[in-house]
């Protein structure tokens, strides 16, 4: 069989190491046809064709020296090479195994065409769909994937979604977190893929409208959620990036317990003193989402990834409701700003947590608490698990049952009515306090003064109800601050598909054209014209 033009320097470089046997099966196995795919190969691939660590070694001396006097012009390593963290080139010792620069961070390989196979339509984002996939790997074991293929026009991919897409794959492999998605690698196929892990359930944002009979997330599994998050959050500022799209149709459900931060395609690398990132270019941003200084001048720092995150929770704790819904994002800055107005404390949110969520909605960037401190924070606002020690039947009352777990959304020890939520049948309420002891009481009157739960206790409760009893101390919490200070919302119809434009007031206006749920692009009100990106 003839070599493919393409492909010719591959052959060339082989047969000048007498490894002209690997040509096939590195460029039909591997799917190498540019010196860059190898950045993506491990030396297990190269074993998986059979070919020993003395020839990788001599293979990477032969690579190395063809890529210095070789300037790729591949299209698809241009652009990924212009986003990928810098990688340093690696000289192999004599005697190591093959040290093909790797992404920092473990594996992230270039996958076979061959080696997935795509099956139901999970879901569609902005450059892509995403399909559930079945990984064979070389050793034959299957592992369920999911597989993002990048959207392909006529006449090949679009600039910026490919743009976005690979930004994403040189993002992602960088990243090893428990509560970030895993990427597992690369298929350069047509269309290009990104394999990474499944989360089975999808995305929170589905979890949380899910029609009856599913129930509703219990207080204290949103609770973990978000220290999951703001742990992934920490991490993703410590590597010096900024998500710009935290919302819970990104946070995916990898188990029952467990979310996943994804969609990384509105990641940017954070620059300058200010470790700022500002954006140009009217591109689509979750508008409501956004803190004011991203709407206003394009700015994005892990300050409004704070700000989002508190939206996140605002989410969470509104059954996956939109925010702002029916305020024109025109208005929407103009609200935060002129009217310092706030997003609602929903009713399943706790005082403690919503009084966290209003110091992420801080005006000032460095008002706002880091990632870290809000882990602090979130422990200190978590809310104390108790057990029902007698049926309740009161008319007006939440409706218990002896024994019933109960997260307390609100209470003091002086005060005689609590509100929470009832574990066995996820309903909200207020309850007589005295037919609650608090986890660890030992069955002491739950009107005394009794030490908070930590979080840890407090999902080891979760997971196994009947079982640890962690101590729990209730707080009179004064009303928090921001909500007094409150503009009620007005209200609208409409929902997460609107669109806006040319909104009646403003001449002329296209603002607030949304697109994919809650995108729009920014063209502040009065704010400098946004630089181009
Ligand atoms: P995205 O393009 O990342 O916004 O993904 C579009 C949709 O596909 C998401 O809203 C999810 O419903 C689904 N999806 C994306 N990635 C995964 C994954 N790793 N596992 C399961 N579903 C996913």
């Amino acid at each position: 069989m003839l070599p493919e033009v393409g492909s010719l320097w591959l052959l060339r470089l082989l047969r000048d190491i007498q490894l002209a046997q690997f040509y096939r099966p590195i460029l039909e196995e591997l799917n190498v046809t540019r010196p860059e795919h190898f950045d993506f190969v491990r030396p297990e691939d190269l074993d998986g064709i059979g070919m020993g660590r003395p020839a990788q070694r001599r293979l990477a001396e032969a690579l190395k020296k063809h890529r210095s006097g070789f300037k790729s012009k591949n299209w698809v390593y241009k652009i990924l090479g212009g986003f990928a963290p810098e990688q340093k080139e690696t000289t192999p010792a004599p005697d190591s195994p093959l040290t093909l620069p790797e992404p920092e961070g473990g594996l992230k390989c270039l996958i076979p065409d061959g080696a997935v196979c795509r099956g139901e339509l999970l879901g569609s984002g902005c450059f892509g769909v995403v399909h559930r996939g079945l990984w064979t790997l070389p050793g034959g074991q299957s592992v369920p994937v999911a597989v993002k293929s990048l959207r392909v026009g006529p006449e090949g991919p679009v600039g910026t979604e490919l743009g976005d897409f690979l930004r994403e794959v040189s993002i992602m492999m960088n990243l090893e977190h428990p509560h970030v998605l895993r990427l597992h690698g690369l298929v350069l196929g047509q269309p290009l893929q990104m394999v990474m892990e499944l989360a089975p359930l999808g995305s929170l944002h589905a979890r949380l409208t899910a029609p009856p009979p599913t129930p509703p997330l219990p207080v204290a599994r949103l609770c973990l959620f978000l220290r999951q998050l703001a742990g992934a959050m920490a991490y993703l500022g410590a590597r010096g990036l900024v998500h710009r799209d935290l919302a819970t149709r990104n946070l995916l459900l990898a188990s029952p317990r467990t979310i996943k931060v994804a969609d990384f395609g509105l990641v940017r690398p954070l620059r300058g003193a200010r470790g700022r990132y500002v954006m140009g270019g009217p591109r689509p941003i979750p508008y409501a989402w956004c803190a004011p200084e991203s709407l206003r001048q394009g700015a994005f720092s892990s300050a409004s990834d704070v700000w989002m995150f508190g939206v996140t929770l605002w989410e969470m704790f509104s059954g996956g409701e939109e925010p702002w819904a029916g305020v024109p994002p025109y208005l929407i800055l103009q609200r935060l700003e002129q009217d310092r107005a706030r997003l609602p404390r929903p009713p399943l949110c706790s005082r403690a947590l919503y009084a966290l969520a209003l110091r992420c909605w801080a005006p000032h960037p460095a008002d706002r608490p880091s990632f870290s401190y809000l882990e602090g924070l979130l422990q200190e606002a978590w809310p104390p698990e108790g057990r029902c020690v007698r049926d309740v039947t009161e008319p007006g009352a939440l409706r218990m049952q002896t024994g019933d777990p109960i997260t307390i959304i609100e209470g003091s020890p002086d005060s005689a009515a609590w509100k929470g939520q009832n574990g066995r049948t996820f309903k909200v309420g207020s309850f007589p306090a005295s037919a609650v002891t608090l986890a660890d009481a030992g069955g002491s009157p739950a009107t005394r003064p009794v030490h908070r739960v930590s979080p840890a206790q407090g999902e080891r409760h979760q997971e196994s109800v009947d079982g640890d009893r962690g101590k729990a101390k209730l707080r009179d919490l004064p009303p928090a601050w921001g909500q007094r200070r409150n503009v009620p919302l007005q209200r609208m119809k409409g929902g997460a598909e609107r669109a806006w434009s040319h909104p009646p007031g403003v001449p002329g206006s296209t603002q607030g054209h949304w697109g994919r749920r809650g995108f729009c692009h920014p063209e502040p009100q009065g704010g400098p014209a946004l630089p181009s990106e």
